[in-house]
């Protein structure tokens, strides 16, 4: 048997503390000159369309992806002491993390709007980075719709790991785009009322579970157990 679990990284796993807002506004600074005057609004989107809604929401135009992604990078290295000093790991998340990372056919991995480096940054400020397999995951990068992330992770793992096509997937994320970019691709979802997304925004979005945290980690590796037996 085999699992693939896909964890989402803001208000899942961790706390940005708004550092994540931050990222984008030096990014935004950096790529255009200017200081924004209108914030990122995130909820759960890919860095692609949350740059490119900014661009748009200040009236500037939007520069090359290449241009933009460099700039986000960038950003994300200069803020990596003030997440550490601000930001947190979520309750229970290094436990459950690391039971994970220990189950035979098990992969964990992430399935985020961040770029790759940022989501590196976001995890390694926590010590988190160590017990994910990040090669295998989906980032802001790969797509600009959340959905079309699941099949690319999903491709990714089975190949790295020479796992069947039918190896279920579950997401693990906060907000109702994680539910429906479960929903939308044949994968499970275990919703996590961390983030500003009530549990009756996450369950009317489809989630058939939503925990309140990640710290009860007896339930939280039984509902994995539960999608992996099928
Ligand atoms: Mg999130």
């Amino acid at each position: 048997m085999a699992l693939i679990v896909l964890w989402d990284i803001d208000h899942t796993l961790i706390d940005n503390a708004g550092v994540s807002k931050e990222i984008y506004a030096a990014a935004f600074e950096a790529a255009t000159g200017s200081r924004p005057a209108e914030p990122a609004i995130t909820q759960g989107r890919t860095d692609r369309l949350i740059m490119r809604d900014m661009f748009r929401r200040n009236g500037v135009d939007e520069p090359g992806w290449p241009a933009v992604e460099g700039a986000l990078t960038e950003a994300g290295r200069a803020h990596l002491d003030v997440l550490r000093r601000r930001g947190t790991a979520l309750p229970g998340v290094r436990s459950v993390l690391k039971e994970a990372s220990m189950r035979a056919g098990w992969v964990s991995s992430v399935l985020t709007g961040n770029i790759a480096a940022n989501a590196r940054v976001k995890l390694s400020a926590f010590g988190l980075d160590a017990l994910l397999d990040l090669p295998v995951g989906a980032y802001g990068a790969d797509a600009e719709q959340r959905p079309h992330l699941v099949d690319i992770a999903r491709h990714r793992t089975q190949r790295a790991h020479g796992l069947p096509p039918d190896t279920p997937v579950v997401l693990v994320g906060d907000t109702p785009r994680d539910v429906e970019a479960a929903l939308t691709s044949s994968a499970h979802v275990i919703a996590v009322a961390t983030g500003i997304d009530p549990p009756t925004a996450l369950t009317a979005a489809g989630a058939p579970v939503v925990l309140p945290d990640l710290t009860d980690t007896a339930r939280v590796l039984h509902l994995l157990e539960e999608v992996e037996r099928g």
